[in-house]
């Protein structure tokens, strides 16, 4: 009998992809022959509705990603450097790399500081370009207002703040990017949109930073089918936003339902203001190695910084589990107990 794969760990929505923007890729393919917009106009206008901003404040891409290399190579140049907190989102310091930037790394506070961002070490290392992850990648833990605040007022250079999780949180900062020249907040429809595999992100930021980037990215990024399915689940109603706004208080129930199973095992997460939850384990890769075996896909997550009282008590080794519908979740759960006891 073939086993049937559960895949926790990339974090995308498990619950599938709103009704809308599915019935509009089934006759996607009578479009194809032409080019899509260059820059995407009509999903810009969509975009800057949803989270309440000008349409001359938005930039799209092709995946949060394409935003992100964008605006590196927009406001750096080889040789210049980037901070960022660790442990962060991994493709930034690929990102990086490509873009000839070097990394200034920055471990998080530790508990007793909920995990937030050391904003003067950041600061410290007068980065071209501070990038920032709220709810971060892989802890799932949020940055302070005051925090974040305090590196927007002084820093050096362009501040990002990638927000690819926000919906889970019930927190954005957006509200920071029209407000200051130097700031550009990154969001996706590949989480809690469920469109991962057609490649949509957006930033936000004044005008013309955003057409900085845009300068950088180039045309064409955003495909006329992707276009359409954004916009479709970006429509008000049951079948868009409505979908997104049910399933992201779903993914919020069961990752707090989870966390407290995952607690009854014995095991020890961070609190979580995603759709996923870090699980600092010493045998963090054994764990993983024999889940998958078992056809539960999660992340093994190694190197945390030991200045972490969590991470150095498990050698710097986590599992990072996506949230997904409960009976996903609890075949991780018998698995992970079977696996611990
Ligand atoms: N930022 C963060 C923090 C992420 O975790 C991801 C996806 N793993 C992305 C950005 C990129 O998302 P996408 O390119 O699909 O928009």
């Amino acid at each position: 009998m073939k086993l049937e794969v559960v895949d926790l760990s990339d974090n995308t929505n498990l619950w599938g992809t709103p009704p809308a923007a599915r019935s509009c890729m089934h006759d996607a393919s009578s479009r194809v022959s032409r080019y899509p917009s260059p820059y995407s106009a009509d999903l810009k206008r969509a975009i800057a509705a949803y989270v309440g901003a000008g349409a001359e404040d938005v930039v799209v891409g092709c995946g949060s990603d394409d935003v992100l290399d964008s605006a590196m190579r927009a406001f750096a140049a080889p040789g210049d450097s980037i901070a960022y907190s660790t442990p962060t989102f991994s493709m930034i310091p690929v990102l990086a790399r490509l873009n000839g930037l070097l990394p200034a790394e920055v471990p998080l506070r530790d508990v007793d500081h909920g995990y937030d961002i050391d904003a003067d070490r950041l600061l410290d290392a007068c980065a071209k370009i501070i990038y920032l992850c709220a709810p971060n990648n892989p802890t799932a833990t949020p940055i302070s207002r005051e925090a974040l605040v305090h590196v927007i007022q002084n820093a050096a250079g362009l501040v990002i703040l990638d927000e690819a999780y926000a919906e889970f949180a019930g927190i954005s900062y957006i509200d920071l990017a029209t407000r200051h020249e130097h700031v550009l907040v990154t969001r996706t429809l590949s989480k809690a949109f469920g469109l991962a595999g057609l490649r949509v992100g957006y930033g936000v930021g004044a005008p013309e930073l955003v057409s900085f980037v845009e300068r950088a990215r180039g045309p064409y990024k955003v495909s006329a089918p992707a276009e359409r399915a954004a916009l479709a689940a970006l429509a008000m109603g049951d079948d868009g936003v409505g979908w997104v706004e049910t399933h992201v208080q779903l993914a919020r129930d069961t990752r707090e339902r989870f966390r407290r199973e995952l607690m009854t095992l014995g095991l020890d997460p961070l609190p979580s203001s995603a759709n996923f939850i870090l699980v600092p384990h010493t045998a963090a890769e054994s764990l993983g190695a024999r889940l998958r075996r078992d056809g539960v896909l999660v992340r093994v997550v190694t190197g945390l910084p030991e200045s972490i009282r969590a991470f150095a008590a498990a050698n710097g080794n986590a599992l990072r589990i996506g949230v997904g519908p409960w009976p996903l979740m609890l075949r991780a759960l018998e698995l992970l107990g079977s696996a611990l006891s």
